[in-house]
């Protein structure tokens, strides 16, 4: 017997989906609420650390999402010189263990496709066109407020609805994500052959210039740069003029950044709910309860860590109790913080103008060592 039979799951993002899975798995009525009206079929790229891969095999999902996908384990470092002379490539941490690959590119909309069939062949219910907008409970159950004014009852909420949660605010806890200083361009293109693992160059017209293969045929690409207004739709022209100080496989990539190339910018944030992620019998996870620049590309892997870690706690509890929520604050809470502080700090190094003399290998070697271990 689990500490719930009946979960509702605000947000179909990757956290979402995967405690929906798991929930589901074991028996639990689960409904997740989303406000878009379906799946969004576009998206970019995403990196995927070994510490998410371990989670989707967990699901399932990780031959299938292999298949899609473009596994390598080794981080190349290139010069800001019009050669892109590589400086080095080393063995990339394996954080999922030893028979996973370091890192995964993939393309989002096909990741989101695998959890989202996975969890719907689980017996999860996914009810699109539903914003919540308030939350209600008492001590044996949560009431959800919807925007057309349904009120839907849960043993357990779960607000797995990203950066600007909903449900963190009705559970009145006041932490908002901050801007870093910092933007990402990101397209998503046909990849050069060249293109076989993750190589970052640090400096130039840009903080970072860098890029992920993501299939047999495409990548993303990806320049950070000051935070600014920008116009999207200049995208491709502006990525294509800060491409140009860059060697190597950007040459290719600039000259496919077309008017019709998939460009998008995004400002960089961090937060961290720094105490317990539960208010009574309401829960936050993933980016609702943290969020970090994807200078290391961990978002997605502790978003999806929270939700395997909480499913299990339900799963194997007899009781929703102060021991459950103890137990996730302890798993969750220092190993989330190490991961916000070090994309943090190396972002900081960036915009201080120090990348060259810090410690950039400890740093990411620390917060490697970290999430190595199960989560
Ligand atoms: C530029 C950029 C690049 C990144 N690159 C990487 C990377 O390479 N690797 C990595 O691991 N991480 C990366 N991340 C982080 C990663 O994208 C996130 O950490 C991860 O997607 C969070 O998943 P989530 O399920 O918590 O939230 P989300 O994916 O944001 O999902 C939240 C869901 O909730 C829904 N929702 C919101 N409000 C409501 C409401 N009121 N009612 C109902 N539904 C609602 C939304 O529509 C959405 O579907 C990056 C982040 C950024 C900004």
């Amino acid at each position: 017997m689990a500490a719930v039979s009946k979960v509702g799951i605000v947000g179909s993002g990757a956290a979402g989906l995967t405690a929906a899975v798991l929930l589901a798995d074991a028996g639990i009525d689960v409904e997740i609420l989303e406000k878009e009206t379906g799946p969004s079929p576009l998206g970019s790229g995403i990196t995927l650390q070994g510490n998410a891969l371990r989670i989707f095999r967990q699901l399932g999902i990780w031959d299938e999402i292999a298949a899609k996908g473009f596994a390598f384990s080794e981080l190349g470092f290139r010069a800001p010189d019009p050669a892109g002379t590589v400086l080095s490539v080393t063995d990339d941490a394996r954080t999922g263990g030893a028979d996973l690959p370091a890192t995964l590119g993939m393309y989002r909309p096909d990741l989101a496709d695998a959890l989202r069939r996975r969890a719907v062949n689980a017996g999860a219910r996914i009810s699109y066109g539903t914003k919540v907008k308030g939350v209600e409970q008492d001590g044996s159950s949560v009431t959800v407020i919807t925007d057309d004014g349904d009120r839907l009852s849960y043993d357990l909420l779960i607000g797995a609805d990203g950066l600007h949660s909903a449900v963190r605010t009705a559970i009145g806890i006041k932490t908002e994500p901050e801007p870093t200083g910092m933007g990402i361009w990101r397209a998503f293109v046909e990849r050069p052959a060249e293109v076989v693992r993750t190589d970052l160059t640090y400096g130039g017209p840009c903080y970072i210039a860098g890029y992920c293969p993501t299939g047999d045929d495409t990548m993303y690409a990806y320049l950070v740069e000051d935070a600014q207004e920008r116009s999207v739709e200049d995208g491709p022209k502006i990525m294509a003029g800060l491409a140009a100080a860059y060697g190597g496989p950007w040459k290719e990539i600039t000259a496919s950044l077309d008017h019709s190339a998939r460009v998008n910018y995004t400002r960089f944030t961090a937060h961290l709910v720094d105490g317990p992620w539960n208010r009574g019998r309401v829960v936050i996870i993933g980016d609702a309860a943290h969020s970090c620049p994807p200078t290391i590309a961990q978002g997605a892997a502790m978003a999806v860590e929270d939700a395997a870690v909480l499913a299990e706690l339900l799963t194997n509890g007899e009781e929703l109790n102060d021991a459950l929520w103890e137990a996730f604050t302890e798993r969750r809470l220092a190993r989330a913080r190490t991961v916000v502080r070090g994309s943090v700090q190396l972002g900081q190094w960036m915009l201080d103008g120090e990348i060259r003399n810090a410690d950039v290998p400890g740093l990411i070697g620390s917060v490697a060592a970290t999430v190595t271990q199960p989560a």
